[in-house]
């Protein structure tokens, strides 16, 4: 019964998040961006440039091939509070608002959704400083959180002696969500819905110290961190609107994981449970708890799986699946990891 659940209606679909190109600072062109995508098999891209939907404006959200090309914006204020604001359709300019929440209520108010990039910020070179961090958690209505960034993961563990070692080794420099980003989340998602995603903050530039170095490559980073997506319909090719609402509703619902692909395929990956033998719920659900709740995660290859509840592991299992009986309330979500490398993040599952 649990295994038909699990599968039942749903369609994955995997993509890359927190792209840009040269309509803001990326290195790239839509085109040559594009066919990275495909090249890399996703079957979804948000592009989000600084403060810009202009390539929306252009006609470039839609179809190529088997890659929906979304178009969304990073909302880049001064101060380095950066917001990922997905689905709208006017341009938002950080830069126009003094208050944070001002701008956040803007997407509501849109029908957007709205994501707190980098919360923990990056160091900067050489320096012990971090920029660009969120650092008003005060603020309300936002949907979810970056809580896995390539760029920001590569970038921390680069220091001047390791940077010739990460740039042809860049995986090494890769290590896992930052502790703080999965402990806030946990704590927000123990009084409201959150949703956590994997992206890449892809700007495909050379670095500035080895300028004819490329290490942080679209078509390397196509290849790592991705946001599978679970939808009840297949995404229609025939039909941009349809697909995007698709795409954006799972998002928004929390229906997603977030994997490190360069490790293992993930796809395949299912967080779900079982309330009272009856009531199916998957990742993101909200429901209120009343009775026995059994959860199962299943990961497609063999690896380490770790049941979380309100930040704190209860169980861990060797294999392809996890169970647990429950009817304590908690927000629980899983981490799977492969090879003793973090690989796979789950959206929570809410039993209020
Ligand atoms: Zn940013
Ligand atoms: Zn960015």
């Amino acid at each position: 019964m649990m295994e038909e659940h699990l599968n039942f209606g749903i369609y994955e679909y995997k993509g890359a998040i927190h792209i840009h190109s040269k309509y803001s600072d990326g290195g790239c062109g839509i085109k040559g961006i594009v066919k990275e995508a495909q090249k890399a098999g996703l079957d979804y891209i948000i592009l989000t440039d600084h403060e810009s939907l202009q390539a929306l404006k252009d006609g470039y959200e839609g179809w190529y091939d088997n890659v929906l090309l979304l178009v969304g914006e990073e909302i880049t204020p001064r101060g380095g509070y950066h917001y990922l604001a997905l689905g709208i359709e006017a341009e938002i300019i950080g830069k126009q608002f003094i208050q944070v929440q001002h701008f956040i209520d803007r997407v509501s108010a849109s029908g957007g959704i709205g994501i707190i990039a980098h919360p923990f910020g990056n160091r900067t070179r050489l320096l012990e400083i971090r920029k660009n961090s969120w650092q008003n958690w005060d603020v309300k209505g936002y949907t979810g959180i970056e809580i896995w960034s390539y760029m920001i993961d590569w970038i921390d563990n680069v220091t001047p002696l390791t940077l010739l070692k990460y740039y042809f080794y860049p995986d090494k420099a890769i290590d896992g969500p930052k502790p703080e980003a999965l402990k806030r989340w946990d704590e927000i998602a123990q009084t409201r819905h959150i949703v956590g995603i994997g992206s890449l903050d892809a700007h495909g530039r050379p670095t500035p110290i080895l300028w004819f170095l490329k290490p942080l490559s679209y078509k390397h980073l196509f290849k790592t961190i991705r946001t599978h997506i679970l939808t009840t319909a297949p995404l229609a090719q025939q039909s941009l609107n349809e697909s995007k609402k698709l795409v954006y509703d799972a998002i928004r619902a929390g229906r997603c994981f977030f994997a490190y692909d360069f490790l293992a395929d993930s796809t395949g990956f299912r967080f779900a449970g079982l309330m009272n033998q009856t009531v199916s719920i998957l990742m993101g659900d909200e429901i209120n708890l009343n009775g026995n709740v059994s959860l199962q995660a299943s990961a497609p290859a063999p690896a380490e799986l770790r049941l979380i509840r309100n930040g704190k592991q209860i169980k861990s299992e060797y294999g392809k699946k996890i169970e647990f009986e429950t009817d304590q309330t908690g927000a629980y979500r899983v981490e799977v990891y492969y090879d003793n490398r973090p690989w796979i993040f789950s959206n929570h599952l809410f039993l209020r």
